[in-house]
Formats: C-alpha cells, sequence, structure tokens
C-alpha cells in the first residue's frame, strides 16, 4: 500500500537507515540503499548495501541490518524502513524476505522513496507460503 508519507512516528527509524544509506559500499550498482529494524523493545539497529567486486559477496541493506541486531542478541523485531533512491519505494528483495521470515514472520515494512513517499506491506504479504524453522520440523 502507497501511503502519502511515512507515520511520523516512525522517524528515529527513517533517519537511521537515511545515516547508514550514506555509507553504504554500492560502487557496482549505484543502488546505495538504508535499512532500519526495530526490536519489541525499541532499539534500533541499521544497515548499508555492501556490494563486492566478487558480485556474489555483495549483501542487501536489510540482512546487514538483520546480522548487526543478531549479534547483539536481539531476536524479535516489529518492523523495518527501508530507503534509497528510487522513484518508487523500494520493497526487500526475496533473499532479505526469506532472511528476516526467520525471526519475524509479522514483521511490518516500509519503505521511503526521496520525495516521501511511503509503501507499507507485511512480510507475510511479500513472502506468503514462507520457509520457516518449522518447514524442518520431523526431518
Ligand atoms: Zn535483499
Amino acid at each position: 500500500m502507497v501511503l502519502d508519507h511515512l507515520p511520523s512516528a516512525h522517524a528515529p527509524l527513517f533517519s537511521a537507515a537515511e545515516t547508514a544509506r550514506a555509507h553504504a559500499w554500492a560502487p557496482y550498482s549505484h543502488f546505495p540503499v538504508g535499512a532500519a529494524l526495530e526490536t519489541d523493545d525499541g532499539r534500533i539497529f541499521a544497515g548499508c548495501n555492501v556490494e563486492n567486486a566478487s558480485y556474489p559477496a555483495g549483501t542487501c541493506a536489510e540482512r546487514v541490518a538483520l546480522g548487526t541486531a543478531i549479534a547483539t542478541g536481539a531476536r524479535q523485531f516489529v518492523r523495518l524502513v527501508i530507503t534509497s533512491q528510487q522513484q518508487d519505494p523500494t520493497p526487500p528483495c526475496g533473499i532479505c524476505r526469506q532472511a528476516l521470515v526467520e525471526f519475524a514472520p509479522a514483521l511490518e515494512i516500509f519503505a521511503v522513496a526521496p520525495d516521501g513517499r511511503a509503501a507499507r506491506w507485511s512480510l507475510a504479504e511479500l513472502l506468503p507460503a514462507p520457509f520457516t524453522p518449522a518447514s524442518l520440523e520431523n526431518v
């Protein structure tokens, strides 16, 4: 769903994502991305994309934010804000959707375009019928 703008309550997430985006290493795609994850207790972890001359070695902003959060012991996430310079709000890629569903199947996701327009999705909406830890039960 496209919104006129990101709800103001999420401004700290937007700010953290934009700060991270400024540090993105994206010399190949020229597509700098920032992401900020909010935990259930209100902490914010940010990430930027980190590309590599060996393209598959690169990592998306969303997974950098997730890894940073996990490394501190955080496990419960409620919200993600993604920023880029694309004209339209950019949703997370498929790999990031999969990485996120491991910890936050009910995640609320916002993407914000440079003109301030935002889009909102639930992770369940973006990744129906996910492969989760439960998928490995009874193996
Ligand atoms: Zn991704």
